[in-house]
């Protein structure tokens, strides 16, 4: 049976006013990270421009613009905004155009990187987040992002060197094959520690390393292997 026009109308008028209120909810998360010490305004604006909501489950919706982390499935998370914007801050001082992530996840990462650089080379070990991941790149059009299924620990040897690294997920340590995939004064940043992490960042600038850690956090762990 078609709808008739008055429910037609309803169910637009009903998306608009979804899609309003979401946009509203996403101007609040900013102007709360703001308000907790993100500078860097055009981190805030890919923020803005980034729908949270599109890769999160869909009961998750709701909470898209809370800013906590949430789970999106086989016992992973989508990082806290805050934790997102911060990482991004810390990734962009020398200013990146080719960077690679490791931990897709949802996805939510790598699309406000992508508004940010020119290229976003993002790995994943799970073959459903991945693809699940690479819908949303499509559905969202984000055309300058490429996501493999493969194990990050290893980076993505082909694609390197990156000018910036970022790991989305818990070590003790960075992965031995990461540092040689970095360009020349290139920037990686990691939570590194064993129950909770540090931010940690490894500053190439001045033709040395000098590593230095931040904030304390909490990631899901970085593992070997595909599944
Ligand atoms: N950046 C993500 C947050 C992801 S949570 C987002 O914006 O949603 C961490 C992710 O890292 C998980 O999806 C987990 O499966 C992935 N991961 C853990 N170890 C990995 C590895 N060795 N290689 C690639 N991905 C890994």
């Amino acid at each position: 049976m078609r709808p008739c026009t008055g429910c037609v109308l309803n169910r637009v008028m009903m998306v608009g006013n979804d899609v309003k209120e979401l946009m509203a909810e996403r101007e609040r998360l900013v102007e709360q990270l703001r308000c907790n010490g993100i500078a860097n305004e055009r981190v805030l604006e890919a923020i803005l421009e980034t729908p949270r909501h599109e890769f999160v489950p869909s009961a998750l919706r709701r909470e898209a613009y809370l800013d906590a982390p949430l789970p999106i499935g086989r016992a992973q998370m989508i990082s806290q905004p805050w934790v997102v914007a911060r990482m991004t801050e810390l990734l962009l001082e020398p200013s990146p155009r080719r960077v690679l992530e490791v931990g897709t996840g949802s996805g939510y990462q790598a699309a406000v990187l992508a508004r940010l650089v020119d290229e976003v080379f993002s790995v994943e070990r799970i073959a459903s987040l991945a693809q699940g991941a690479k819908a949303v790149f499509r559905r969202l059009g984000l055309k300058n992002i490429r996501c493999i299924h493969a194990d990050g620990c290893s980076g993505w040897e082909s694609e390197a060197p990156f000018e910036a690294i970022m790991v989305t997920a818990g070590a003790k340590k960075v992965p031995k094959a990461l540092y040689p995939q970095l360009a020349e004064g290139g920037r990686l940043v990691m939570p590194v520690g064993h129950v909770i992490q540090y931010l940690l960042i490894s500053d190439f600038s001045d033709g040395a390393q000098s590593d230095y850690s931040t904030e304390a956090v909490r990631f899901v762990p970085l593992l070997s292997g595909v599944e």
